[in-house]
């Protein structure tokens, strides 16, 4: 029996999570729910799930949620930082599965990691933010940390059985998102309901838009640098529509190792909470006859300027990546809310990682203040070129 602990568990990742818990009743259970304000789909989890603790972010919320759940129901409620740091720490849990959406993943899984608990990463932010302080802290406390993002699982899973030192690149897929044949000149007219329609993956909203823009697959390259340990030049992106190959290591010796399936997370979730184990999932295999032919191109980098602003943060390093995410998670909240084009995004993410001086081998303090600062620049630039009017 593996004891869970699951932060930011009614989204997309955490609600997959879940259903594995269910198929596998006998393996795993939950000890620890967190989500971030979504009562009533938590109180239906902790109906089925039985948690010992259940938080939500916000203190109101929290409030609701006592009052949805039924008296005498055996969960402890809690809520904010304090909340969510209990729930990485929960002293019964083995694992923390760290799904929360953008930067609030970062203290939760680092307080996780500090309790010695395993990790199953869906929140890339973290390893984007801070990957240096991160891997490091994981290493002294001797926790493995499994990647849930479904290339790095791929590349997890083709680094198994070879040697580290006999790997040459690692070959990131990327489906293209849904304008991946849109021509460039209508980008700046693009809705977010559009941004919202991925054409092979169902994810989470923010996360969906950082596909349409590549911006995924530029926080993607840093998460690997981090997780694998190489630099940012082993990495490559290749464009893969048909997104049944999730991603590839190629070896010195020419070889090149491939993961493939049907894009579902539920692949990559399963392997990183019962790792070595496969669990009999019952997933379909790719129908390869029906597929027919498997495509790659060059990523468009004029076209999707995001994924080269993304390369040139990870050559820079130190608190450069906290802030192209920062700046983005900005930009894409204002896109969402209607008050930018889709293409002041990478204008803003430009405009605000060229004003920023990294700080080499920066400090946690250093990350979140260069956090904290591309947020405010970037709210800073909306106002000030009046995009929002
Ligand atoms: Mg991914």
């Amino acid at each position: 029996m593996k004891n869970l602990s699951i932060l930011g568990s009614t989204g997309s990742i955490g609600r997959n999570t879940l259903k594995i818990v269910e198929m596998f009743r006998g393996r795993f259970e939950v000890k620890a729910l967190a989500a971030a304000n979504n009562v009533e789909l938590l109180a239906r989890q902790i109906e089925t799930f039985h948690p010992e603790i259940a938080v939500v972010f916000d203190e109101n919320r929290a409030l609701e949620l006592k009052n949805v759940l039924p008296s005498g129901a055996d969960v402890e409620i809690l809520h904010g930082e304090d909340g969510y740091r209990a729930a990485a720490t929960y002293d019964s849990v083995e694992m923390v599965v760290t799904a929360m959406v953008g930067a609030a993943g970062l203290m939760p899984t680092l307080a996780a990691i500090e309790a010695g608990k395993n990790i199953a990463l869906a929140n890339k932010e973290t390893l984007v933010m801070a990957g240096e302080i991160v891997v490091k802290k994981a290493a002294e406390k001797g926790v493995s940390i499994f990647p849930i993002d479904s290339e790095h699982s791929a590349v997890f899973q083709c680094i198994a059985g070879h040697r580290r030192e006999d790997m040459d690149k690692i070959l990131l897929t990327a489906s293209g998102g849904p304008f991946l044949n849109k021509p460039a000149n209508e980008f700046v007219s693009i809705k977010p309901e559009e941004a919202l329609n991925h054409p092979t993956w169902q994810m989470g909203k923010k996360i969906s838009i950082d596909s349409a823009t590549l911006m995924n697959k530029g926080l993607e390259v840093i998460e690997a640098k981090h997780l694998f340990g190489v630099s940012h030049d082993m990495i490559k992106v290749v464009i893969h529509p048909q997104s049944v190959i999730h991603s590839m290591v190629a070896y010195r010796d020419g070889a090149v190792v491939a993961q493939l399936g049907i894009p579902d997370m539920k692949g990559a979730i399963a392997y990183a909470i019962s790792y070595p184990e496969r669990l009999p999932l019952k997933q379909l295999i790719p129908d390869f006859v029906n597929i027919g032919a498997l495509t790659f191109q060059q990523p468009d980098l004029t076209k999707f300027p995001c994924l080269a602003l993304a390369f040139k943060a990870c050559e820079i390093g130190g608190t450069m990546p906290a802030v192209l995410n920062a700046s983005n998670e900005v930009a894409v909240e204002a896109f969402l809310d209607k008050r930018i084009s889709f293409t002041n995004i990478p204008e803003l993410i430009k405009n605000t990682i060229e004003k920023h001086s990294s700080v080499k081998n920066p400090t946690l303090s250093d990350i979140l203040e260069a956090d904290k600062w591309g947020r405010k620049t970037v709210e800073e630039l909306i106002k000030g070129q009046g995009m929002d009017g």
